[in-house]
């Protein structure tokens, strides 16, 4: 009672404007092949793999390391797919059939078609149409609106009992642009399985780029930032946008709020946007004096800008004096008001070095601090 997947690749990328198969374009530094063979690794006990035989060594690289079985494309999809069929073993009762190019796939998908398949014999993953729906004649004049409550987008994998599908293979003649086509064809009931926003079809360049937003949604980004200054007389000090009253202060170009300024490298280095010094050059003299505060919501902004989101930030002052307890609680809402973010997810502590080195010895005043980022 197994189950085998045919994955086909066997077109070229000329829509994409590739030489060789879009299936073999990375996506965020793995083969979009890779990733629309892993998710069936858990659930087939084989995968065969359609290509054109000169692009084998290429295929064999971007899947290295993983067992799949490559079969020969044909003129057709159907040839490509009928190829494919040729090497599923005696013992196979269930197939998946997958294009190549929905790299998205995930194995939940693959379950739920597979198991859909195997309770009514053959099952597609499909999706509502939401949009209007016309139709028109050869000169774009529209004919009617047509129904959608019964349209249905189609997308891979398709799951089909082995018999019913060879059945089908060997009844019908016509062209088709799946497999379900096939079964229909032959007069076989196929059923709609829900099917996956997410899993894209790879046809021109643009959803190479849309492929790779939808794969870094979410995921979180750390970031790490440390700054230090040094405390002299006739300044004032800031930490988190905060005036503290103190004797000294921090001297730099800015208002030289250490805090701030390890919060800001952190929140660059999460999205690997560089560091402060080359947003905010200290030789500039437009930044002389500046509020670190308004520097902080320009990489805010920065950050907007691409897409990511300040997720929490954790800071740590390192000051020997003066005692900073009483100010913790503006210096967190100073923050979370100029990321936008709830003061829950801002954490400011101050510690000092029992007197060791610099700012143990009031010289100077460190911070370090943490931050998650998350691509929106
Ligand atoms: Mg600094």
């Amino acid at each position: 009672m197994s189950t085998w997947a045919i994955i086909v690749a066997a077109g070229s990328g000329t829509r994409m404007g590739a030489a060789q198969s879009k299936t073999l374009v990375p996506l965020l530094g793995v083969p979009a092949i890779r990733r629309a063979c892993e998710p069936f690794s858990a659930v087939c006990e084989g995968i065969i793999l359609v290509i054109r035989p000169q692009e084998q060594p290429l295929f064999e690289e971007a899947l290295r390391g993983m067992n799949v079985t490559f079969a020969p494309g044909g003129e057709t999809r159907r040839q490509s797919v009928e190829n494919g069929m040729r090497l599923l073993p005696e013992t196979c009762r269930w197939v998946l059939i997958h294009d190549g190019a929905r790299p998205l796939v995930t194995e939940t998908l693959v379950k739920r078609v597979l198991e859909k398949a195997q309770a009514s014999g053959a099952a597609v993953p499909a999706l509502c149409v939401f949009d209007t729906v016309k139709q028109a004649d050869e000169t774009g004049r529209i004919l009617k609106t047509v129904d959608r409550q019964r349209l249905f987008t189609v997308q891979t994998p398709q799951g089909f009992s082995k018999d019913a599908l060879t059945e089908a293979y060997l009844l019908s003649f016509g062209a088709a642009t799946d497999d379900a086509a096939v079964m229909e064809q032959a007069g076989f009931p196929v059923l709609i399985a829900q099917g996956d926003p997410r899993n894209i079809k790879l046809t021109t360049a643009e959803d190479i780029t849309m492929a790779e937003k939808l794969l870094a949604q979410g995921f979180p980004r750390i970031g790490f930032g440390f700054d230090v200054h040094r405390l002299v007389e006739e300044r004032r000090l800031i930490l988190c946008g905060v005036d503290i009253p103190y004797e000294k202060g921090l001297l730099g170009h800015s208002d030289a709020d250490v805090a701030l300024h390890a919060l800001m490298d952190a929140l660059l280095g999460a999205c690997a946007l560089g560091d402060l010094g080359a947003h905010f050059p200290d030789t500039s003299q437009e930044y002389l004096g500046v509020s670190s505060l308004l520097l902080l919501k320009r990489v805010n902004e920065l950050l907007a800008s691409r897409g990511f989101i300040p997720y929490n930030a954790d800071i740590t002052i390192v000051a020997q004096q003066p005692k900073l307890a009483a100010h913790i609680m503006a210096m967190r809402q100073s923050v979370a008001s100029a990321l936008g973010i709830d003061i829950s997810f801002v954490s400011v502590k101050a510690t000092t070095t029992e007197r060791l080195g610099f700012e143990g010895r009031g010289e100077g005043i460190s911070a370090s601090a943490a931050v998650l980022v998350i691509q929106g």
